[in-house]
């Protein structure tokens, strides 16, 4: 049977990230899923997201990126999506459940509009850099799908976490929310 490309390319990541079978990456995985871990975790690394409206974050775990035409880009470990909120003084739409950023009006309410109810936001779990190049060309196409400023990659391995800094994908580490083990 002939393989489409998107099966390959699928495949070819898929191939490429052994760690996804590692008994680590599973722990990673499963503890980013239990309540109130991707919270501290995500917290530990933007303030401002303390102020999200948490109770109706929405996590997907393994979930395909998929392109306007129907082709699959890849699977991230966790999407998340927070909800959206509009502020009625200046209609500066925003995440902060306690005031406008914009306007600090307190006159705000979820976004009424189906298309935009969240934004979404990634985190590839990496326990191990095994390649640097690799892995940033995989997290910067699931950036190019809608995710600028959005990407984050949760690993043990920080060694190169300046240069994915610079790249714009924010660097998760468990040893910043040790103190809730
Ligand atoms: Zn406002």
């Amino acid at each position: 049977m002939k393989k489409s490309h998107n099966q390959s390319l699928d495949q070819y990541w898929k191939l490429d990230d052994q760690q996804l079978n590692t008994p680590d990456h599973d722990a990673m995985l499963l503890w980013i899923l239990k309540p109130g871990n991707l919270k501290k975790l995500i917290t530990s690394r933007s303030s401002e997201s303390e102020n999200w409206d948490w109770k109706n974050v929405k996590i997907h775990a393994e979930e395909y990126i998929v392109s306007n035409s129907g082709f699959r880009v890849g699977a991230p470990d966790i999407i998340f999506l927070v909800p959206h909120y509009i502020c009625k003084t200046c209609k500066t739409t925003h995440n902060d459940t306690n005031s406008c950023p914009n306007c600090n009006s307190e006159d705000i309410a979820p976004h009424p509009d189906h298309e935009h109810h969240y934004d979404r936001y990634f985190v590839e779990i990496k326990p191990k850099i095994e390649n640097f190049g690799t892995t940033l060309r995989q997290l910067k196409l699931f950036i190019s799908y809608g995710y600028d400023d959005r990407a984050y990659l949760f690993t043990k391995d920080l060694r190169f976490k300046a240069e994915f800094e610079g790249q714009g994908i924010k660097v998760l580490h468990q040893s910043s929310v040790q103190s809730s083990f």
